[in-house]
């Protein structure tokens, strides 16, 4: 119902405002929290564009201040907040110790957090908390950053697409404020449809890992469907553009990112042909691949082109890649 969203969005904010408070004012936050974030080259500005703050190494901050404050216990636990324990039903803090990212819905409330562990040691359990999905929190409808992206989406025409927190926040403040990250989960068909509503451009900058370039492989033909425009950037291996862009400077990563974006299906086109080079076997494989991909732009003139740039990047004829093609197409409908 409408009054139990209004609570939890309620109760959201107000533990915003309290982790923003805790890393601000508290000493654990500024000796632990705020060290952290200027070591990682964030400054106060950046710091209040995204309200970060911070929780403390506590069992029950949250719980305690929030009821002291008047919240239905209730609430915390649907948002995630705190946590139940089955066995005995005591009651605790889900994020501690913890620099806190506030999810912000594309209207500005906070609908959830992501939480980065300070830890490196063993004991510090998953890098990265998020709230769990609740009735303000649907996880496949949310993109990060987007509540500060999308006014420099629309100007500038184009979405930057990067996998973590860190990396929305470090190219805003280097200047590069349409970026949004899909936060560690796969894109999903909402998300995308989040984005279309601000332009029909998607750069996606994903880790220069291979698990950055696997991502980029199996997720983004879901941009394709949709009818966006897919360019995508390689990072060097170990860099993600949170690291990358703290190394070369802002100047030096802008020059980066646009020397270096390719067409999606001329990536996954040059990279297939690299890996199936000497392999006929794999090199058909690769070729259906590919097809695949190009068989999801709904636009037909792009289909053409797109058919034209494989034929050639494979050496193969293109009226013979052509009817491979319309094979395929029949095969799938
Ligand atoms: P950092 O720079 O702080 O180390 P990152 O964003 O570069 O973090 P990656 O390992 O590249 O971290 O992961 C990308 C994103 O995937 C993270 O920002 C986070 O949203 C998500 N993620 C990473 N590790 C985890 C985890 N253990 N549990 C849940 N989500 C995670
Ligand atoms: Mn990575
Ligand atoms: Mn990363
Ligand atoms: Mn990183």
């Amino acid at each position: 119902a409408q009054n139990e969203r209004d609570s939890q969005y309620i109760v959201s904010d107000w533990a915003k405002n309290r982790y923003k408070k805790l890393l601000q004012e508290s000493e654990e936050g500024e000796s632990i929290g705020w060290a952290y974030l200027k070591e990682r080259g964030l400054n106060q500005a950046t710091i209040e564009t995204f309200e970060l703050g911070y929780s403390l190494d506590k069992w029950d901050d949250v719980l305690a201040e929030a009821q002291k404050a008047g919240f239905d216990v209730k609430y915390l636990e649907k948002t995630g907040l705190v946590i139940k324990r089955e066995e005995d039903g005591r009651r605790y803090d889900r994020f501690r110790g913890r620099v806190m990212f506030p999810i912000h819905n594309i209207s500005g409330r906070v609908v959830g957090f992501g939480a980065r562990t300070l830890r490196r040691d063993e004991k510090a359990g998953a890098k990265y908390l998020n709230s769990p999905e609740s009735e303000i929190y649907h996880k496949s409808d949310v993109l990060y950053g987007l509540y500060q992206a999308k006014q420099a989406i629309r100007q500038e025409e184009l979405c930057y697409l990067v996998e973590g927190y860190l990396d929305v926040i470090s190219l805003h403040q280097g200047g590069i404020k349409n970026v949004v990250a899909s936060s560690g989960t796969s894109l999903t068909e909402g998300q995308i449809r989040l984005i279309a509503r601000y332009t029909d451009n998607v750069t996606v900058l994903y880790d220069g890992d291979a698990a950055g370039i696997r991502a980029a492989l199996r997720g983004l033909d879901i941009i394709l469907e949709n009818g966006l425009n897919v360019r995508v950037v390689l990072f060097p291996d170990g860099d993600d553009p949170d690291s990358y862009i703290r190394k070369v400077g802002d100047k030096r990563f802008q020059e980066f990112v646009e020397a270096n974006s390719q067409d999606f299906i001329s990536f996954k086109t040059k990279l297939a042909a690299r890996e199936a080079a000497n392999d006929p076997v794999k090199k058909a494989e690769a070729i259906r691949d590919v097809l695949q991909s190009i068989a999801k732009v709904p636009d037909p003139l792009k289909r053409q082109v797109f058919l034209q740039q494989t034929a050639a990047t494979f050496h193969i004829d293109e009226q013979v890649l052509i009817s491979e093609y319309n094979k395929l197409v029949k095969q799938g409908a």
